[in-house]
């Protein structure tokens, strides 16, 4: 691990247009589940997966008050960034940082104090709400007030329509403008880092591969394997909080005084 891990960081050290993929797998350290990995919350309770599935979100207005119970209670609410995020933001203050592509909706890179700017979030956000019939977007966090006073499904203030959680739901297209631009950005990779993600999840996924053929080292940074293990020059298992640091910053975790 320790000769990969230097090498690693030696073309850490010598990229210029560094961009990150992120995935669940950066955020369980701060607490939020995996809902869809292995141990994830959709995998052991298929249920539980019609709250974020459009159709039935869409259809069924108990679907939609149990989704906002579950927003109520978010984990994400009162998670903070680990070393792992933090490690992200010292490689954007170091210039390197050319995108920061997450498939995370927490918010936590930006809570860490990357700059918004850098971050392309191609599932969405949960810190925003969207009206599905005239497009309105507000703070997550006024609507959840109203769910608090005692509103179980509310509508859009200005059209009545339904309110959902501004992420890419299951049988939801995603935003052409943004993969375009996470894809375009690893196009323009010098070096892409893959990290806490199983790969699996597509179109995002395909970063690894045009990052690689555009002719960008590839490392990934993962707790178990992924299918695009065998394209990468290194692979990196372990916890990511303790990992990333020493990647990005060549330190030990025990020297860094904000974990
Ligand atoms: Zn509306």
């Amino acid at each position: 691990m320790d000769d990969r891990l230097q090498t690693a960081c030696k073309w850490v050290e010598q990229s210029r247009r560094i961009v990150a993929l992120t995935g669940a797998g950066i955020s369980t350290e701060s607490g939020i589940p995996d809902f869809r990995g292995p141990q994830g919350l959709w995998t052991q309770n298929p249920k539980a997966e019609k709250l974020s599935d459009i159709r039935f979100y869409m259809a069924d207005p108990e679907v939609r008050k149990l989704a906002w119970q579950h927003r109520v209670a978010h984990p994400a609410w009162k998670a903070k960034p680990n070393p792992g995020h933090l490690a992200l933001v010292s490689l954007e203050q170091s210039g390197r940082l050319h995108a920061l592509v997450t498939q995370n909706i927490d918010g936590l890179h930006q809570a860490a104090g990357n700059s918004p700017q850098k971050v392309v979030e191609v599932h969405g956000t949960m810190h925003e709400v969207v009206c599905m019939r005239c497009d309105w977007r507000g703070p997550m966090q006024e609507t959840l007030d109203r769910v608090r006073a005692g509103e179980e499904d509310p509508a859009c203030t200005s059209c009545g329509g339904i309110l959902k959680s501004a992420t890419i739901s299951f049988g939801q297209a995603l935003i052409a403008e943004v993969i375009d631009r996470a894809l375009q950005a690893a196009e323009e990779a010098d070096l892409l880092l893959a990290i806490g993600t199983s790969l699996n999840v597509y179109p995002v996924a395909n970063a690894v591969p045009l990052a690689k053929s555009a002719g960008a080292r590839v490392v990934i940074v993962n707790a178990e394997p992924t299918v695009m293990d065998p394209m990468a020059d290194a692979v990196l298992r372990g916890s990511i909080g303790e990992v990333l640091p020493r990647l990005v910053q060549g330190r030990r975790t025990n020297r860094i005084s904000t974990a």
